[in-house]
């Protein structure tokens, strides 16, 4: 559960409607985290909102119970509310949140996303023409519907963007613009994103309407996680990967790696062994990212392999070991990494895996964190690693591109 504010405020406060009041008590939710106390008030009173929290905060709720809210007190009988997201994983949790929180108050939601066959395809269609409250939708499929004439958004009342950041990474600012200009201006939007990077700034000031700005700080990793990092040189990773599986005490486990590239092959060499692990990435056919998901909600598959997209908004209870077979690209995505363990107040272990180049970011995120990850000697049979030097200027330290991210600044500035 998020961190919840130490003083008495409860969701009772709030005054919701008493069937969303059931919802909330049914899913045991009785404190309002920080990004909810802050959030809800601000989307009760219509105005536009910039939200600066990643996921594992309670944004989702933030931002889904006060809108429900509005939907039972008034005739919500069209299409009221669109949530645009980065990925079909984030749209189906997000419609589970709704089904949940909304369970007694009759309000509808659809999840859209790309992907799936035809039949897929066919079905949200139908979803959608014959009607629902939320849509929960990834651009490019929305996109699709829209120009179909699928969907009907000229009552909307309410435009979300949920992980805005990640979808301008994913470079979808063109199509948002396009979905905004399907939109009646006379609306309530609000913005959530982890990061703020110009490019946000730019797009809410577009689309936004003197918003309301909230920002918590970036969460520091949960106290229950150990963290522990190997000096490695690239040829004695898999030996260390062995030995670290059979070491450490685990159950569930995640296997990160930058590159899409790395976790196919480090997925193929599982496969060899047979060992109980599957990759999860964008190349993966709908109805295989589901049944993984499922499977390894299930405990099912023990060990999932993945790149970042997999740290963000994957909620999976029970994950005792996070493994980075490589240092993340931005140090905010270590924290988003090793967060998918030790949550629900749990403890987990995360082991990073550092080789010459990626030492100079490996120190980027000790600063960001405010603190050192203990490096662990190599076990003897591997012989020696390389020294830990991050001071050492080596080129590919720095991630090339601009994409509008934050680089490595090291602390961040709030
Ligand atoms: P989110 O940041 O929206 O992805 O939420 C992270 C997790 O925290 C989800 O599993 C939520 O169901 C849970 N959660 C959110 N708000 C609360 C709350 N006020 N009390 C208990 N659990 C919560």
């Amino acid at each position: 559960m998020p961190r919840t504010n130490a003083d008495t405020l409860t969701f009772t406060d709030f005054q919701f409607d008493p069937k969303l009041q059931e919802g909330l008590d049914a899913m045991g939710f009785s404190k309002p985290t920080p990004i909810q106390e802050k959030a809800i008030p601000v989307i009760m009173a219509n105005r536009d909102l910039i939200g600066c929290a990643q996921t594992g905060t309670g944004k989702t709720a933030a931002y889904v119970l006060p809108v429900i809210n509005k939907m039972i007190r008034n005739d919500h009988r069209h299409l009221n509310t669109l949530i645009i997201v980065p990925t079909r994983e984030l749209a189906q949790q997000i419609d589970q949140q709704i089904e949940g929180f909304g369970y007694f108050t009759g309000v509808s939601s659809i999840p859209v996303y790309g992907g799936g066959d035809g039949a897929t395809w066919d079905q949200q269609k139908r979803a959608l023409e014959h009607g629902a409250d939320i849509i929960i939708a990834t651009p490019g499929r929305l996109i699709a519907l829209l120009a179909g004439d699928s969907v009907d958004l000229s009552r909307l009342q309410h435009l979300i963007l949920d992980e805005a950041d990640r979808m301008l990474d994913m470079g979808f600012f063109e199509d948002i613009l396009k979905i905004i200009g399907y939109l009646p201006k006379q609306r309530q939007t609000l913005l959530f994103s982890a990061t703020m990077p110009p490019k946000i700034r730019q797009l809410a000031q577009r689309i936004l309407h003197e918003p309301e700005e909230i920002t918590l700080a970036l969460a520091k990793p949960a106290a229950g996680v150990l963290q522990q990092a190997y000096v490695v040189y690239d040829r004695q990773k898999p030996e260390l990967l062995k030995h670290v599986l059979k070491t450490y005490p685990w159950n569930s486990a995640i296997l990160f790696a930058s590159r899409k590239e790395t976790v196919k092959q480090l997925d193929r060499a599982f496969a060899k062994s047979n060992f109980p692990a599957r990759a999860f990435h964008s190349d993966l056919e709908q109805a295989e990212r589901e049944e993984l998901m499922r499977a390894f909600k299930n405990k099912q598959i023990k060990l999932l392999i993945g790149t970042d997209v997999l740290s963000r908004g994957i909620d999976v209870e029970g994950i005792s070991l996070v493994i980075n077979w490589d240092v993340p690209p931005d140090p905010e995505d270590y924290v988003h990494r090793i967060g998918r363990t030790a949550r629900a107040e749990t403890t987990g272990t995360a082991i990073t895996f550092v080789n010459e180049e990626d030492q100079r970011k490996f120190s980027y995120i000790e600063k960001l964190i405010e603190r050192e990850v203990p490096k662990v000697a190599l076990p003897e049979s591997l012989g020696d690693g390389p020294a830990y030097q991050p001071e050492l200027k080596r080129k590919s330290a720095f991630r090339g591109g601009g994409n509008g991210r934050r680089k490595f600044s090291g602390k961040r500035s709030r």
